[in-house]
């Protein structure tokens, strides 16, 4: 849930954590605050905190904007003035420059992390597991010659789990393209792979001839010429006087 507010104290779980113990709350929405004229307090999680508040496992996973220019926002909480964090975490990919706390010295018990993470969080943290997906999603395609692979993704964080290979497909030539040199001598035939034509072949070939009939002073010589690799040319028979 997105919450806008016009009064001091915001935050995506709570305006003011006074005291009690937090675990394992999630704050899922942005927030966004229009107060420019005092000390807005704004922040993913908590408004603001004090002394007596512990929380552990709550992550903010929302964008945070502040209308004041003068008071910064929090990605978690607003202001600090108190409270004991372990293990939360805010989005800092939607919060690019913003601190765990607007203002006040908080040490440590917050981290700003990437948004796929906050929601991996929010996962183990909140929903206890991944809810991976029963099909398969292909995360990188395999080529003629690389394997791909495919995995399992979470379907609200997209974590991974059981990657497995797509082997690659290997060539798929299309049909031989022949060019043989003017005098028959020999020959050249250049394979193109149908997947990707920059991908070609041009496998040696080794021409070899077979005189059928002696050529006389009236009648024509015969010979064949043939093409015994790649073995799908087709031996070429051509008649010279
Ligand atoms: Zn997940
Ligand atoms: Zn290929």
């Amino acid at each position: 849930m997105d919450i806008e507010g016009s009064d001091w104290r915001l935050g995506g779980f709570t305006g003011s954590a006074e005291c009690g113990i937090f675990k394992n709350c999630v704050a899922y929405g942005d927030v966004s605050s229009t107060v420019d004229g005092w000390e807005p307090k704004v922040g993913g999680f908590f408004g603001e905190s004090l002394a007596a508040v512990e929380a552990e496992y709550c992550h903010a996973a929302g964008g945070v904007t502040s209308a004041s220019s003068e008071y910064e926002a929090g990605g978690f909480v607003g202001t600090y003035a108190g409270g004991m964090y372990s293990e939360c975490s805010f989005d800092n990919e939607k919060n690019p420059g913003l601190n765990a706390a607007g203002t006040g010295e908080l040490e440590s018990g917050i981290t700003g992390e990437a948004g796929s993470l906050v929601m991996a969080n929010i996962c183990e943290d909140y929903y206890g597991s991944h809810q991976y997906s029963t099909e398969l999603t292909v995360d990188k395609q395999p080529t003629c010659t690389e394997d791909g692979s495919q995995s399992y993704h979470c379907e609200r964080c997209g974590d991974k789990k059981d990657s497995q290979i797509i082997p690659a497909t290997g060539h798929d030539w299309g049909k031989p393209v022949w060019e043989w040199s003017e005098d028959y001598s020999g020959a050249t035939v250049t394979f193109t792979c149908k997947n990707d034509n920059t991908h070609q072949e041009m496998p040696q070939v080794t021409v070899t001839e077979s005189v059928v009939r002696e050529a006389t002073c009236t009648t024509d010589g015969e010979k064949i010429i043939s093409l015994p690799q790649p073995s799908t040319a087709e031996p070429i028979q051509t008649n010279r006087k």
